[in-house]
């Protein structure tokens, strides 16, 4: 799914903690915030391996969460909902597409990868892609209560998220187009093999 979807799904998660804790609501949502998008902060770099981990942020979530309960600390707390929102985030793309420059072909069969069994769990495509219509349906139906408990910085966080969702959703497809163009035409006559070694591998053909 798209980045802003998991933004907004992060931000959720942190919604009813920052209501029970409301001193410390900026910090707990800002914790969502950075969690449902931590995970693909490895875009160019292992994609959905590097930093997305959908047993291991769900096992330690499942630790952690008795202990922010009984604990009541700050920080634990903010350390655990960023924690659940990097494992649902993790979790949700296993729902989406593969990984491949156009995922609506449906080629590939790598959607996230399990590091503890070792292998690429396949897509299930229940969202076809990122940034498919069903991907800005769902961004929408977690922004819409979103903007009604959410204020401050938060509400324009939820409003740029909702923008680059709908942004993305009708650039997705020639998105594709242009980096296929930029990378064949451009990159690689002018980058040296070494560098272009970096490129992920949905890049070239
Ligand atoms: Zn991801």
């Amino acid at each position: 799914m798209m980045l802003p979807t998991h933004a907004l799904v992060g931000l959720a998660i942190a919604v009813p903690v920052s209501f029970a804790f409301p001193e410390f609501a900026s910090v707990f949502l800002l914790s969502g915030l950075f969690g449902g998008i931590f995970p693909d902060f490895d875009l160019y770099v292992g994609h959905r391996k590097t930093l997305h981990f959908p047993v291991y942020y769900s096992v330690l979530s499942l630790v952690l969460i008795p202990v922010a309960v009984f604990a009541q600390t700050a920080w634990i707390i903010g350390v655990t909902i960023a924690l659940v929102a990097a494992a649902v985030h993790s979790i949700m793309d296993i729902f989406g597409g593969g990984l491949e420059l156009r995922p609506w072909e449906a080629r590939s069969e790598r959607a996230v990868y399990d590091h503890f069994r070792d292998h690429w769990i396949a897509p299930r495509r229940w969202v076809r892609y990122d940034g498919a219509p069903e991907d800005l349906l769902l961004s929408l139906s977690v922004a819409g209560p979103l903007l009604f408990v959410v204020d401050g910085q938060f509400l324009w966080i939820v409003v740029g998220a909702l923008v680059v969702s709908v942004s993305y959703v009708i650039l997705r497809r020639p998105l594709a187009t242009i980096a296929e163009t930029l990378v064949e035409g451009v990159l690689k006559r002018t980058l040296p093999d070494s560098l272009l070694a970096y490129l992920p591998a949905r890049y070239l053909r």
